[in-house]
């Protein structure tokens, strides 16, 4: 587990027009990307933890991927924010080492002091967040579990049991800090 300063950027590539549930449309947007600095924390999965995953036969960054977004999700009941003041990475091959990762930021330049809080709090955190998606209804994900509103990759991939049992696995791990530097790129599109 880690916590600071990451640089973010962000491409804003395209939006969909909904009229209610139904998408009627998806525009192409050609901007230049939004490169800002702000605080992070993140967190390297143990080995076992993907070994754990891909011996169930289960999809490891579609559970990564729903870790993220019911971290994210649950960062309001911790501390005062908004899902929508919070971004988040995740990858099962990143950086050179190509480990897996969780990146949960601050979406304000310079941050606001969000992940920082959450990052003081990492086990009540973790240990929500794996409540909520294990005692969560629904078969594959929904969006009060692991689907997000603001996913920049279309909710995809989710792997919900893959979520879980990454989830426990977090829950029992010893919180060891560090703090670093770190690029975060994030593709967003916004619906
Ligand atoms: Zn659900
Ligand atoms: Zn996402």
């Amino acid at each position: 587990m880690c916590f600071g300063v990451v640089e973010v950027t962000e491409q804003y590539t395209g939006y969909k027009i909904k009229r209610g549930d139904t998408i009627i449309g998806v525009e192409h947007l050609s901007l230049p990307p939004l490169t800002f600095r702000t605080k992070a924390f993140w967190l390297n999965p143990a080995p076992e933890t993907e070994q754990h995953v891909l011996k169930e036969n289960l999809d490891f960054a579609g559970g990564l991927h729903g870790a993220e977004h019911a971290l994210i999700a649950l960062m309001p009941l911790h501390v005062m924010c908004d899902r929508w003041d919070i971004g988040g990475l995740s990858s099962a091959a990143y950086g050179e080492k190509a480990e897996p990762v969780i990146f949960v930021y601050d979406g304000y330049e310079g941050g606001i002091g969000l992940a920082e809080k959450a990052y003081e709090i990492l086990p009540d955190l973790f240990a929500t967040a794996h409540a909520l998606v294990r005692d969560c209804r629904c078969d594959d994900g929904c969006p009060s579990c692991i689907y997000s509103p603001k996913c920049g990759n279309d909710n995809q991939p989710l792997d919900k049991i893959a979520t879980t049992l990454i989830l426990r696995e977090l829950c029992r791990e010893p919180v060891i800090s560090e703090s670093a530097m770190d690029t975060v790129s994030s593709e967003t599109a916004s619906s």
